[in-house]
């Protein structure tokens, strides 16, 4: 029995069920062919030039990743622009892709609670995108601010709060800086995301809150490991022969 692009697909269903993914998401099989067999997988947060040649390189015959392509439609796959570079490159090397995005981002394996379980949270809870928990123990906002850098090996920048002592910090990684407010609701401090507008720095500086941008590929990075290691727990369980890679390839510079 081999496993194919839509057995991939049936597991990561289970996990993260597609109907769970926003409306504009664009989630599921996007390149290849569903009864495609699959021996390797590189699993990465971003369908990226340099993570389909490392996928070329590797032999795998699937990527999974986080961010979707064609999140924007498109109306051709002429070589003209990056994306339609990649999806050529994908389709002659009979690569296969599938995207865990929204839906995945309310698991367990989301980057926010990836992150959660890097900064060591107690008594984690979910409210919707929101990952939230008790730090170790009670640290300033700037103190927070090094640990953070220090868990992601990305830049963090912090607005406002310096000196805001802070007990519970939430999460919600990627592109969800509007959710401070949220945060702050929930009885959190501290709110890190990963891209954080002007309007919500200023809003929460002037309140006394500490908003965190610890960078986009800085906060949901640290799933990709994770998705990688329970997708091959999965498949090992039914004793398919694939094995799966974490990507290497790292699109920015790390601290
Ligand atoms: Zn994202």
């Amino acid at each position: 029995m081999f496993a194919t692009v839509r057995t991939i697909e049936e597991i990561l269903n289970e996990l993260a069920p597609m109907e769970t993914a926003e409306g504009y998401d664009n989630v599921g099989a996007l390149v290849g062919r569903r009864d495609q067999e699959v021996k390797k997988i590189l699993v990465a947060l971003d369908a990226t030039w340099d993570v389909v040649q490392e996928a070329e390189e590797i032999q795998a015959d699937l990527i999974v990743t986080h961010h979707p392509l064609m999140f924007h439609s498109r109306k051709n796959m002429l070589e003209d622009d990056v994306e339609g570079r990649i999806l050529c490159e994908m389709v002659r090397h009979h690569l296969a892709m599938i995207a865990a995005h929204t839906n995945l981002d309310k698991t367990a394996l989301s980057g926010s609670a990836c992150c959660a379980k890097l900064l060591q949270l107690q008594n984690v809870r979910q409210e919707g995108y929101l990952f939230l928990g008790e730090l170790p123990k009670p640290v300033k906002a700037s103190e927070l601010q090094d640990t953070i850098t220090r868990a992601l090996r990305f830049p963090t920048r912090l607005y406002g709060g310096g000196d805001l002592t802070v007990s519970t910090l939430a999460i919600g990684g990627g592109a969800c800086d509007e959710e401070w407010l949220q945060a702050k609701e929930l009885g959190a401090q501290a709110f890190l995301t990963g891209e954080v507008r002007h309007h919500n720095a200023l809003a929460a500086a002037m309140d006394g809150f500490a908003l965190y941008d610890g960078g986009h590929y800085g906060t949901e990075a640290p799933l990709v490991p994770v998705l990688a290691e329970y997708l091959q727990k999965r498949l090992d369980d039914v004793q398919y022969q694939v094995r799966v890679y974490p990507s290497q390839r790292e699109p920015f510079g790390r601290v």
